[in-house]
C-alpha cells in the first residue's frame, strides 16, 4: 500500500499518465500525508478548493445524515431540505438580485447551465437574433464544448477547436503583460476592450459577457482595477447584454469577500456561476445564482431551465455543501481570508526578490507567481523547457503542492504557479510555505538555470 502508484501499474485511468503519483491517505487543516508517511502543504487547496481545510468532520456527518433520511430525489418531481436551506444561505450572502440558485456538480456544468440561461432569456423575451458570446482572453471557464468555447487557452483547445464555438475575444486585464504602462484610457485595462468586442460581434446579436471578476489561472491572480466593472456594467446594459460573472474560483470568500465581484460596488452581474469552494472541496457542488428579472421570464415563458442534469439539487450533496457554507459562516473565514490573505500577500511579495520571479501578485488568498526567463523584458521560458512543470515536481519533492498554469504571456509560451492555501492557514504555516517555495525554485533553476546565473 506504501508504493506511489503510476500508470499502467493499477486500475485506475490516472489524470497523469506519464508519471508517478504518491498516495494519499490523509489530509488535515493545510497538510496531506501520503503512504509512505510524507507530508505536503497543501498551498493551493487542491485546485482552489480546500477553503476550510481538510478533514472537518462535520460536512461528512451532515452528508450522512442527510443520506440516512433520503439520498436522492428528481428535482423535477420534488424539492428537498438540503436544496432549500443551502439556496437560503446563498441568497443572504449574494445581492438580492441574484437570490435564486440553481445546483449542479461542477464549474463547467454551471458555466454551461448559466450561458444556456442567457440564450433561453433572449428566445423566451422574443430576442432569438441573441445568439453570440463575448468572453477574454486569456481567460478560463471549463473543460466542456460550450465552456471551452468561452474559454481561450490554446494549449486545451488544439485538439477539439474544430468541435467549438465560434466567440468574440477581448484582451483580458493583465497589467504585468500589458503594453499600457498604467495609461487610465488602456482598452484592456479600462474594460472598453468589451465594447469593442461587442461592437465587432454587432450588439444585437450578443446574448452574454462571461468573465471571472478576479482572474483565475490564466492571468495568475491578476486583478482587474477599480473602475473596470462599472464600465463593463454600464457597456453591458447600454448593449443590452447580459454579464455573467464567473465565480468558480475567485467567489466563496477566496478573494477575502464572498463573490470577488463584491470588490466592485455597483457591479452586479445578470447571473453567476460558483463551485470549487463552495462546498469546501468536500462534494462536487456547483450553482447557478440569478434573480426575477431573468427568471420572471423563464417562468412565463416555458417554464424550465433547458438544462437537465441527474444529480442536479441532490440532498445528499446539498447537504454536505450547506454544513460546508454553515461553517464557513460560523467561522467568520471570509473576514479570516481578507485579514490572512493580507498577511499571505505581504509574506508572498519577498518572492519577487528571488532569481526568474517576474511577478507575484494577487488578493486575499489568491496569488499568481509568474516565472520570467529575464526579470527586465519579461522574456518567457521557452515552453520546451516546461518551467512551471518543473517547478510543480520539485516542489512537490519538497513537500509543496501547488498549481501551474501555461501559455499565458503569448498563447504558447508562459509559466506561473498559483497560491491559494486554506483560509485557515496559519503564520508560520504561510513562513513554512514561502521556504519550501524558494526550495523548490533553487531545485528548479539547478535544472533550468536562468542565463546570467543568479538574477
Ligand atoms: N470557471 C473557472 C473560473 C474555473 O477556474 C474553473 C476550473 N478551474 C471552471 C470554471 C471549471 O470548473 P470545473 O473544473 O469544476 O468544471
Amino acid at each position: 500500500m506504501e508504493r506511489a502508484r503510476r500508470y499502467p501499474d493499477s486500475d485506475v485511468f490516472y489524470r497523469a499518465l506519464d508519471r508517478e503519483l504518491p498516495l494519499i491517505v490523509r489530509g488535515e487543516g493545510c497538510w496531506l500525508y501520503d503512504a509512505a508517511g510524507r507530508k505536503y502543504l497543501d498551498a493551493c487547496g487542491g485546485a482552489f478548493v480546500v477553503n476550510l481545510g481538510h478533514g472537518v468532520s462535520e460536512i461528512g456527518e451532515a452528508m450522512a445524515a442527510q443520506m440516512g433520511r433520503v439520498a436522492y430525489v428528481n428535482g423535477t418531481a420534488f424539492t428537498n431540505e438540503a436544496a432549500e436551506q443551502l439556496a437560503s444561505e446563498l441568497s443572504t450572502l449574494s445581492p438580492r438580485s441574484l437570490g435564486k440558485a440553481y445546483f449542479l456538480s461542477s464549474g463547467s456544468e454551471a458555466v454551461e447551465a448559466a450561458l444556456k440561461l442567457a440564450r433561453q432569456y433572449w428566445v423566451e423575451r422574443g430576442r432569438p437574433e441573441k445568439t453570440k458570446l463575448v468572453a477574454r482572453s486569456p481567460g478560463y471557464h471549463g473543460n466542456t464544448l460550450l465552456a471551452l468555447s468561452v474559454s481561450s487557452r490554446p494549449h486545451y483547445k488544439k485538439l477539439f477547436g474544430s468541435w467549438l464555438t465560434p466567440v468574440e475575444m477581448a484582451p483580458a486585464p493583465y497589467p504585468y503583460r500589458c503594453s499600457c504602462a498604467g495609461a487610465m484610457d488602456c482598452p484592456s485595462c479600462s474594460g472598453s476592450a468589451v465594447e469593442e468586442a461587442i461592437l465587432r460581434a454587432g450588439p444585437r446579436s450578443v446574448a452574454a459577457f462571461i468573465a471571472e471578476p478576479i482572474g483565475g489561472s490564466s492571468t495568475g491572480a491578476s486583478v482587474p482595477r477599480a473602475d473596470y466593472y462599472t464600465r463593463v456594467r454600464e457597456i453591458c446594459d447600454r448593449h443590452e447584454v447580459l454579464f455573467i460573472a464567473d465565480e468558480v474560483l475567485c467567489g466563496a470568500g477566496r478573494s477575502g469577500r464572498w463573490l470577488g465581484i463584491e470588490h466592485y460596488p455597483g457591479a452586479v452581474p445578470d447571473i453567476v456561476t460558483m463551485g470549487k469552494g463552495l462546498s469546501g472541496g468536500y462534494v462536487p457542488l456547483s450553482a447557478v445564482l440569478a434573480g426575477p428579472k431573468i427568471l420572471d421570464v423563464v417562468a412565463q415563458g416555458s417554464g424550465a431551465l433547458k438544462h437537465a442534469q441527474t444529480f442536479s439539487h441532490s440532498p445528499a450533496i446539498c447537504a454536505a455543501a450547506l454544513a460546508a457554507v454553515r461553517l464557513i459562516k460560523s467561522r467568520s473565514l471570509v473576514e479570516r481570508a481578507a485579514s490572512t490573505g493580507l498577511l499571505l500577500q505581504r509574506k508572498l511579495a519577498a518572492l519577487r526578490d528571488l532569481p526568474a520571479v517576474g511577478d507575484v501578485r494577487g488578493i486575499g488568498m489568491l496569488a499568481g507567481v509568474e516565472f520570467v526567463r529575464d526579470k527586465t523584458s519579461k522574456k518567457p521560458f521557452p515552453r520546451e523547457l516546461k518551467f512551471a512543470e518543473t517547478f510543480m515536481r520539485r516542489a512537490q519533492d519538497a513537500g509543496l503542492v501547488v498549481w501551474p498554469n501555461v501559455g499565458q504571456a503569448d498563447g504558447e509560451n508562459g509559466d506561473l504557479v498559483m497560491i491559494a492555501p486554506p483560509f485557515i492557514i496559519s503564520e508560520a504555516e504561510i513562513d513554512e510555505l514561502v521556504a519550501r517555495f524558494s526550495t523548490a525554485l533553487n531545485k528548479t533553476l539547478a535544472q533550468i538555470p536562468v542565463p546570467g546565473g543568479i538574477a
